[in-house]
């Protein structure tokens, strides 16, 4: 018997061609979505990507993408992250391969092949169930604080999940009414294609709607991906890959420039930040491992270095003024401790646009008056408080503290 895949099994070539329709709908409006974000994110000044150490950014890559190694402190989250995005890539790359297979009649899934790819997608797409519903448990029962409670994340989990649990009737289905003799290289459906022989709810007449259930959520999910939090999946990786590798204290130690050079450093609107700081901000999974170890946040102030992230991102749309929607308090607050870039899963660097802000805060007058003063005159006159040199002496009169005025002095008193 031959051994390959029949991936339009028991379908007819009319619902093939709607499927094919839908496929090109959802797949036109995700590459719209996607245009869309990568438009506003040029409309910020040009960074070009540094490539000047590629081994740097291919090793940061495989840290935190593939390995994932700053979510080992938290165990039982980092597992499960892992079990998703294993299971997600896994899932997406035998997508790709059935579509070269089908539609580019590049026959790849037969013979010995084709049974390694099903029971590896079956393993894979098993981690992925079991991360998706150990991820609704935590989350569910709120054991971890930092996670948000919002609506769309629990519908992302349950659409991830019905479409994996869809994918494995569909199969089961196949492999119980079509008794194939290497059906038990499919681990999962072969278990379910046991279960369901005899059953009314999963059999050859039904299958059709379970085929079309589990599709049409799919083509959902992928239009959606552009347009909610889920574009991380891409932008994530992509910052990563791209965004300088930069350790904690490492920022730009400009302060003050000349005026001419203002506008290069400093954020008043949001297109003031450059491409690269506006996509980074796409590339946030609200995980809130920054919130989590930020001194500011957790001594009850109003900084969250996740809320300025999010901030940006949901505000890109427009050129706004960056007062309009992040107070000078919040930017105030940073002590530039750099333990979100540290905690943060993506390379989001929260300290270089926290003071790229602060820069436009000064020049719009937003920040404390008095500390605005004192940073004048440190530039000015080398002391905070306006003194003129001629004065700098002052302070010691009648202390008869010795002075060193030259080499001379300099050898004469050591
Ligand atoms: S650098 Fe600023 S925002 Fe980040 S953790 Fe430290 S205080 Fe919080
Ligand atoms: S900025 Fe980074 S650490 Fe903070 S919520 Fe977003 S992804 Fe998580």
């Amino acid at each position: 018997m031959e051994i390959r895949r029949d991936t339009f099994w028991n379908i007819s070539s009319d619902i093939q061609i709607c499927f094919y329709i839908l496929a090109g709908v959802a797949s036109v409006i995700f590459l719209y979505g996607f245009y869309r974000r990568y438009r506003l994110w040029n409309r910020g000044r040009k960074e070009k990507i540094e490539w000047k150490n590629i081994k740097e950014n291919f090793g940061c890559f495989s840290q935190l993408v593939i390995r994932q190694t700053k979510l080992k402190k938290d165990r039982a989250a980092g597992a499960m992250h892992k079990m998703i995005a294993y299971g997600f890539t896994a899932l997406f790359i035998g997508t790709v391969l059935v579509f070269v297979d089908e539609d580019f009649r590049i026959p790849i899934l037969q013979g010995k092949f084709y049974l390694v790819y099903e029971l590896v997608l079956d393993v894979f797409g098993l981690l992925f169930i079991v991360g998706l519903i150990a991820f609704l448990f935590i989350r569910g029962g709120k054991f971890r604080k930092r996670m948000l409670q919002s609506k769309m994340d629990y519908l992302f989990l349950i659409l991830f999940l019905l479409i994996g649990i869809g994918g494995y009737i569909t199969e089961g289905i196949r492999l119980s009414e079509t008794n194939i003799p290497y059906a038990h290289w499919s681990p999962v459906g072969y278990g379910l294609s046991l279960l369901f022989s005899g059953s009314r709810l999963f059999n050859g007449d039904t299958y059709l709607f379970w085929w079309l259930t589990h599709g049409l959520l799919a083509f959902v999910l992928i239009a959606m991906i552009p347009f909610t939090k889920l574009l991380h999946v891409f932008t994530a990786p992509l910052n990563i890959l791209i965004s300088p590798v930069k350790r904690s204290g490492d920022f730009d130690a400009v302060v003050l420039m000349k005026n001419d050079q203002k506008d290069r450093i400093a954020v008043e609107h949001m297109y003031d930040f450059t491409n690269l700081q506006l996509l980074s901000t796409d590339a946030c999974t609200e995980c809130g491992r920054c919130d989590h170890v930020c001194p500011a946040k957790l001594s009850g102030k109003d900084l969250a270095p996740r809320n300025i992230i999010m901030k940006i991102r949901d505000n890109m749309s427009e050129n706004r003024a960056i007062s309009s929607f992040i107070s000078s308090e919040e930017l105030k607050q940073c002590t530039n401790c750099s333990a979100c870039v540290e905690a943060c899963p993506v390379s989001i660097n929260h300290v270089d646009l926290i003071l790229a802000m602060r820069r436009g805060a000064l020049t719009e007058k937003l920040l404390n008056p008095h500390a605005e003063e004192a940073l004048v005159h440190l530039e000015q006159d080398q002391n905070i408080w306006g003194s003129p040199w001629s004065e700098r002496e002052d302070w010691m009169k009648g202390l008869n503290i010795p002075v060193l005025r030259n080499e001379e002095d300099t050898s004469r008193e050591a």
